[in-house]
């Protein structure tokens, strides 16, 4: 029985705990709670400003785009009043491993036929996973994961007419989504395409297409938002990613508590009554608050060590894996920097860990005097991590070939990126054993995890979540 006055803890305020506030205010209830331990809301939507020829600017060190697709974030820009027409368009450019330009799509520039042949069969291969996925794989593009294993599809549609309505229904060929996206692209013979989606996955720290599955692979790069990538019609924002969670949080009736970190969750037994004793951690000491219902939307590895973990939570929570994305914003010698985004795909493979893939430039305005974003992943399924010095010392010695000279290194970070399940644990129904657990014990676990690493496909989970249990 829904009972809009029971008492909800929402844990961690990035994208998923904002959202799932505002859609629990949706749905009409009051009396929530959000915590967070940072100073700030957002999460990984992390947009410092910086002082740059003495005016401020935003900058992003986490997320950075959207796209037409961002449906559940266009709920939360609307709640905050937020648009997101006013951001810096996007621009790239391509270099190889020595910080040559090079030109992989433009026949114009350094023609040949062989270059000519590739491209057609690039483009062939394109149509044909786009008419693929709307028939052989039809449901592919709902958020989530429910069913996927078994050859059915539940969620919320991602689609543009449809946007976040409840679909469902049976596709054997689903299954297919738990190969690594490489064999799946291989076994519908369109191994050309991961020339295009490598740019927006791998180099976006989400791994490689011989590890990750290619469920996760397609509900983020969905043709819909691959084509938007690729012709470059992207959202940003003006006032950065963080903008967003900033405004809607002010809009809640209850913004969260920040500097606030859930140190300890105490349940009261599966299908016994009882509050959810939490215990918080502020500057002023630690403190339990009582609960009725909690929302986990932090990492639900770390929700085992922190919380009452039962057996099946430790057992399912220990699959999760994790990319290591490593970022900075550099700062230039005067006017020695890029002027406009660039990528590295000789170092988007596992053979160059640690190495930049991409580097971000924010303003044009600004040329060669703009802070840019650089960033690398230093893990891969059955290598050893890069060291972190390593990569950071690889990041700066590929943007001096480059020919950018950094002059300093700001807002360096390593995150806790992209949670997945292993393509054998896809396979063996991981998202189905977690779709069993949501409400035991009244808990229910939302975030990155359940859909895929981005703000759209987390936001959307709080939806969902929200629409079905409260
Ligand atoms: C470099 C980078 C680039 C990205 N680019 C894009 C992009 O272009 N487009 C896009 O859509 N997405 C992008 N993303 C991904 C996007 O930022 C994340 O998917 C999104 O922020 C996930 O939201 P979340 O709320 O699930 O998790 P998070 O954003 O990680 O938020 C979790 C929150 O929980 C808090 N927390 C953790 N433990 C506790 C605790 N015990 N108590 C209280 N609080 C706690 C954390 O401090 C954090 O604020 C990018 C991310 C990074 C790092």
């Amino acid at each position: 029985m829904k009972n809009i006055d029971e008492r909800i803890c929402i844990i961690g305020g990035g994208p998923a705990g904002i959202s799932a506030a505002m859609y629990l205010q949706f749905k009409g209830y009051r009396n929530y709670a959000i915590y967070e331990k940072l100073n700030k809301v957002g999460g990984k939507s992390w947009s410092p400003k910086i002082m740059v020829n003495g005016e401020e600017r935003s900058f992003e060190t986490g997320a950075i785009m959207g796209a037409i697709t961002y449906h559940a974030v266009h709920e939360v820009e609307k709640f905050g009043g937020v648009g997101h027409y006013d951001g810096p368009n996007m621009r790239r450019m391509y270099r190889d491993s020595t910080g040559k330009e090079i030109f992989p799509f433009d026949l114009k520039k350094e023609p040949s036929v062989q270059k000519t042949m590739d491209l057609i069969k690039l483009k062939q291969q394109m149509k044909k996973l786009v008419e693929i996925m709307d028939t052989k794989y039809k449901g592919y593009d709902c958020y989530g994961h429910r069913g996927v294993a078994q050859g059915r599809y539940e969620g919320l549609s991602k689609g543009v007419d449809d946007a976040l309505l409840p679909i469902q229904g049976i596709n054997p060929n689903l299954k297919d989504l738990a190969l690594p996206f490489s064999e799946f692209c291989k076994l519908n013979g369109v191994e050309e395409v991961m020339k295009i989606w490598i740019g927006p996955y791998t180099s976006f720290g989400y791994g490689y297409f011989d590890e990750i599955p290619a469920a996760y692979v397609m509900k983020y790069l969905d043709t819909t938002t691959a084509i938007e990538f690729v012709n470059m019609r992207l959202w940003t924002w003006k006032d950065g990613t963080q903008s967003i969670y900033e405004a809607a949080n002010k809009k809640l009736l209850h913004p969260a508590n920040l500097n606030t970190e859930v140190v300890k969750v105490e349940r009261p037994a599966d299908g016994t009554e009882g509050k959810i004793k939490v215990t918080l951690r502020t500057a002023e000491g630690e403190r339990t608050e009582e609960f009725d219902k909690l929302i986990v939307t932090t990492p639900l590895d770390w929700f085992a060590q922190y919380a009452d973990a039962r057996e099946e939570e430790k057992e399912l929570f220990s699959k999760i894996i994790h990319e290591k994305y490593v970022d900075f914003i550099a700062t230039f010698e005067p006017n020695e920097g890029p002027t406009i985004s660039g990528y590295i795909f000789d170092n988007m493979t596992p053979e160059r860990l640690g190495h930049a893939m991409v580097y971000y430039h924010r303003w044009e305005d600004l040329k060669g005097d703009c802070p840019c974003c650089v960033y690398a992943l230093r893990n891969h399924m059955g290598s050893k991590d890069a060291d972190y010095e390593y990569t950071i010392n690889a990041m700066i010695d590929d943007m001096r070939l480059c020919g950018f000279r950094i002059k300093e290194r700001l807002y360096e970070q390593e995150t806790y990126y992209c949670p997945h399940v292993s393509p054998a644990d896809y396979a063996a129904g991981w998202y189905d054993k977690l779709e069993a657990m949501q409400g035991k014990q009244n808990t229910y676990y939302a975030g990155e995890i359940i859909s895929f690493g981005d703000m759209e496909d987390t936001c959307a989970a709080s939806r969902d979540l929200i629409g079905r249990f409260f």
